[in-house]
C-alpha cells in the first residue's frame, strides 16, 4: 500500500508539498505512517494571506465571538477524538498519554473560551488598568488599551504534543484576533495535521484564520515583519537560530520560545522515608519519567533529597521504575510506549553517556535493553544518581528528553536553591514538604528561576494536577534557559497577541475609542428606567439619573444598631471630630451603598435578573447627617454569555447636594439579552 501524503493548508486549500519528501515511521515499529514535505508552498504568499484575509476578519469578530469559535473547535475534536487516539499509538504514545495530547488540547480550547467569555469585553479593544488622570479639570486623561497585532502568528511545535501543543498557542492566538500559520514538528505531523484537519470541517474559522505547514518554512522567516510573532517550542538550539534570523532582530518581531529545561523536584528537609511527603516524591518523580516515555518539556530531570534521605529514594525509585512494563503502547496492560523515534532514542542514550562521563552513574534501568518490539523506538526508564551535583555541571545543563532522571543530594536549604537554580531557569519544579517555613526560604529563594512552582503534601496531593501539567489558566514558560517566554496564563497569553498602547485623550474620544463608556465621558440621560430595558435597548453611555435622598442621624443610628456596625466615626461625634480625616459623625460606607441602591433599584422582575457584584469601589467625601444623595447610573459595557443571559457593567456615581462625587463603584448585573 502506498504511504499516504500528509497536506499542507495553504490559503485555505490543501496542498500535497512537491520534491522530496521525507518518511515518517511509526514509533512503534518503525513501518512507514506518511510522507511528508512543504515544497512549493508560496511562504510570503501564505503570510500575505493571514495578514489581508484572516486577521481582517478575525478583527472584525469581538472576543466573544471569537471565544464561541473557539469552543466550537473543542467540540469538533472531542466529537472526532478516536480517529486521533488510533494515530496516537503511532507516535509512541499510550492512550493515557494521548488523553493529556488530544482530551487536554481540546480542554485547553474549552477553557480558552470560558475565560475569553467571562473576563474579556464583547469587544474589540481591551483596556489595561483604570483610566489615568493626567490633568487638573480631568480633560486630558490617559488609558492604556490592547489590540490585535495586525500580522500573523508563526506557531513552530514541538514533536511531543502534536495536539496540545497546536491548541495551547492557537487558543489565546485566536481570541486575540491574530491568524496563524502552524508548523508541527516532522515526526508527528500526520496527527497534527488530523486534528487540523478536524478544526477546517467544523467550518466555524473565517477564511485565513489558521494555514498549516507540514515540512520546513522555506523563506517564511524571510518575510517576517514586525507585527508578526513566532511562538516556538522545542530545542534552545533551534530557538538560537531562530531568533537570530535577521528579520526577527532588525523588526523586533516578537519572538516566545518556550524550549527545554533541566525541571528539578525536590524533597523536603521534613519529608523523611516514612512521611507521606516522601511516598508522594516518588510516585511523581516515577510518574514524570514514564507519562510520555519522558518526553515532557516539564519532566522532571533532577530529583533532590536531603543527603541522609538519598539512599531511601534511590531504592524506593528503583522499586517503582521496575514495574513499569514498557511495550507496544496499544496493549492494556502496557505502562510506558516508545520514544517518539529511533533517532531520539539514540539521541536519549547519548545524552544519558554524556551523564554518565560526567560521573553520573546509572541505578535503575538498561539503556541497552532488547526493544519489545523489533524497529521500535522503547526505551525502559534509567535513573542516574550524583552524589557531586556541586562538581557535576552537565546533570544541570544536558537534558536526555526522555524516560530519564538523575537523583542528587543537597545539604541544606541554601544548598538546595542554589542547586535547583543551577539549571538557568527551568518550566516546573516541585518541592514536597509539609514544613510552611521550608515551602517559604525555598519559594523565596527559587522562584526568579523557575516559570510554576508546586509545593505539594498530604493536604493537596489528592487533588494536585501534578508537576508536569501546564494549565490553561496558569503561566507555562521559565527564564533563562526555558526560553525567557511565558505561554497561556488564562488572558496574559491572549496579550502576548496584542499591542499595548498609551491613549491620551479626552474621556469622550477614550469611550469612542474603547467602546466603553468611562468616568468624564458624554453621558446620554434617558427618560425610561434602564433596569425594564433589555440589554439590546440598553446603549453605551445611557445614563439614569435618580432622586435625591437626605440622611438624617437617624438613619445612621437605626443602620449602625440594624447590621450592628457601631464604628466610632459613625456613633462618636468627640472621636470623629478627632480624627484626621473627619469633622463629625458620618454616614456607613454601606449605608450610601444601600440607599444608592435604594434610589436605582427597579422593583418589579424585569430584564435584570440579578445583582452579581461590586468592583473598584471608592468613597471619596464623607456624608454628615442632613447632606442628601443622589445616583448617575451609566451602562458602561455589555457583554452577552447566552441567549438566557448577558451581564451589564454599570458605572455607578453617587453625588451630595453640591455634586462632589460621594462614591464610584463598578456594578455588575446578569441580564436579559
Ligand atoms: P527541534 O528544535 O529540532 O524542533 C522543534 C520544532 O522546530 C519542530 O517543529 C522543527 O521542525 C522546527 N525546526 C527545526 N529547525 C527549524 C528551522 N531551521 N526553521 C524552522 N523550524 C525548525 O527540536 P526536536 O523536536 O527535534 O527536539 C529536540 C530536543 O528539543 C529534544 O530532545 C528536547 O531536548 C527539546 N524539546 C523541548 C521541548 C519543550 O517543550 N521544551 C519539546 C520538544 C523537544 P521539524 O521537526 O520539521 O524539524
Amino acid at each position: 500500500m502506498k504511504t499516504p501524503q500528509l497536506l499542507n493548508y495553504e490559503r485555505d486549500q490543501w496542498v500535497a508539498g512537491a520534491g522530496n519528501l521525507a518518511e515518517i515511521s511509526s514509533a512503534i515499529d518503525g513501518a512507514p505512517v506518511a510522507m511528508t514535505g512543504s515544497g512549493g508552498l508560496d511562504f510570503g504568499g501564505m503570510l500575505r494571506h493571514a495578514r489581508e484575509v484572516g486577521g481582517p476578519a478575525l478583527r472584525k469578530l469581538t472576543f466573544h465571538e471569537r471565544a464561541r469559535i473557539i469552543k466550537a473547535l473543542g467540540l469538533a475534536i472531542m466529537a472526532r477524538k478516536e480517529e486521533l487516539y488510533e494515530l496516537n499509538y503511532l507516535t509512541g504514545a499510550t492512550r493515557k498519554d494521548g488523553w493529556i495530547d488530544i482530551e487536554g488540547g481540546a480542554g485547553t480550547l474549552f477553557s480558552f473560551s470560558s475565560k475569553g467569555r467571562r473576563e474579556l469585553p464583547d469587544a474589540h479593544v481591551l483596556l489595561d488598568g483604570q483610566l489615568e488622570g493626567l490633568s487638573k479639570n480631568g480633560t486630558f486623561v490617559g488609558q492604556h488599551i490592547y489590540t490585535s497585532l495586525q500580522g500573523a502568528a508563526v506557531h513552530i511545535n514541538a514533536f511531543n504534543f502534536p495536539v496540545w501543543g497546536m491548541l495551547e498557542k492557537l487558543a489565546p492566538t485566536l481570541l486575540a484576533g491574530v491568524p496563524a500559520i502552524v508548523k508541527p514538528a516532522s515526526a508527528t505531523s500526520y496527527l497534527t495535521e488530523a486534528a487540523f484537519k478536524i478544526m477546517i470541517d467544523a467550518g466555524v474559522l473565517p477564511p485565513g484564520a489558521v494555514q498549516l505547514i507540514v515540512g520546513g518554512v522555506g523563506d517564511l522567516f524571510d518575510h517576517l515583519t514586525g507585527q508578526d510573532i513566532v511562538s516556538f517550542t522545542g530545542s534552545a538550539s533551534t530557538a538560537l537560530k531562530l531568533r537570530m534570523h535577521p528579520n526577527v532582530t532588525r523588526d523586533s518581531v516578537r519572538f516566545v520560545a518556550e524550549q527545554d529545561s533541566l525541571n528539578a523536584s525536590l524533597l523536603g528537609p521534613d519529608a523523611a522515608p516514612g512521611t507521606p511527603e516522601f511516598d508522594l516524591f516518588i510516585k511523581e518523580v516515577a510518574t514524570e519519567m514514564t507519562v510520555k516515555a519522558g518526553q515532557k518539556c516539564t519532566a522532571i530531570r533532577r530529583a533532590m533529597a536531603p543527603a541522609q534521605y538519598l539512599d531511601a529514594v534511590e531504592q524506593a525509585l528503583s522499586e517503582r521504575l521496575a514495574k513499569t512494563k514498557v511495550g507496544d503502547p496499544r496493549a492494556e496492560d502496557t505502562r510506558m510506549g516508545a520514544l517518539v523515534s529511533v533517532s531520539q532514542r539514540n539521541d536519549v542514550i547519548q545524552r544519558i553517556r554524556e551523564l554518565e562521563a560526567a560521573g553520573a552513574r546509572i541505578v535503575a534501568g538498561d539503556p541497552n535493553a532488547r526493544p519489545p518490539i523489533a524497529g521500535g523506538a522503547f526505551l525502559p526508564p534509567v535513573l542516574l544518581r550524583t552524589d557531586d551535583p556541586w562538581g557535576n555541571d552537565a546533570v544541570h545543563d544536558c537534558e536526555p528528553f526522555g524516560p530519564v532522571s538523575t537523583i542528587m543530594p543537597y545539604r541544606d536549604m541554601s544548598d538546595a536553591i542554589s542547586l535547583a537554580n543551577r539549571g538557568k531557569g527551568s518550566l516546573a519544579l516541585s518541592l514536597f514538604t509539609h514544613s510552611p517555613n521550608a515551602a517559604r526560604d525555598f519559594v523565596q529563594g527559587a522562584a526568579a528561576f523557575h516559570g510554576r512552582m508546586l509545593v505539594i503534601d498530604r493536604t493537596n496531593a489528592a487533588e494536585s494536577t501534578g508537576h508536569g501539567s501546564p494549565l490553561p489558566v496558569l503561566v507555562h514558560g521559565g527564564p533563562g534557559r526555558a526560553g525567557g517566554s511565558e505561554e497561556m496564563g488564562g488572558i496574559r497569553g491572549v496579550k502576548h497577541y496584542m499591542q499595548r498602547t498609551a491613549i491620551q485623550s479626552s474621556p469622550a474620544m477614550i469611550a469612542a475609542i474603547t467602546e466603553q463608556y468611562v468616568p468624564g465621558a458624554p453621558k446620554h440621560f434617558i427618560g425610561t428606567h434602564p433596569f425594564t430595558l433589555k440589554m439590546s435597548e440598553l446603549h453605551i453611555g445611557d445614563t439614569w439619573k435618580t432622586d435625591a435622598r437626605t440622611v438624617t442621624i437617624e438613619d445612621i443610628e437605626h443602620f449602625a444598631e440594624f447590621t450592628g456596625d457601631k464604628f466610632y466615626a459613625h456613633m462618636d461625634e468627640e472621636a470623629a471630630k478627632a480624627s484626621p480625616i473627619f469633622e463629625g459623625r458620618v454616614a456607613h460606607g454601606y449605608l450610601i451603598l444601600s440607599f444608592a441602591a435604594g434610589l436605582f433599584v427597579w422593583p418589579d422582575p424585569g430584564p435584570v435578573l440579578a445583582n452579581t457584584g461590586l468592583e473598584n469601589l471608592r468613597f471619596l467625601t464623607p456624608i454628615y447627617p442632613g447632606d442628601s444623595l443622589r445616583v448617575e447610573l451609566t451602562v458602561r459595557s455589555k457583554s452577552i454569555k447566552s441567549e438566557e443571559t448577558g451581564q451589564v457593567r454599570w458605572a455607578v456615581e453617587v453625588f451630595n447636594q453640591k455634586d462632589e462625587l460621594v462614591a464610584t463603584y463598578d456594578l455588575l448585573t446578569e441580564n436579559v439579552p
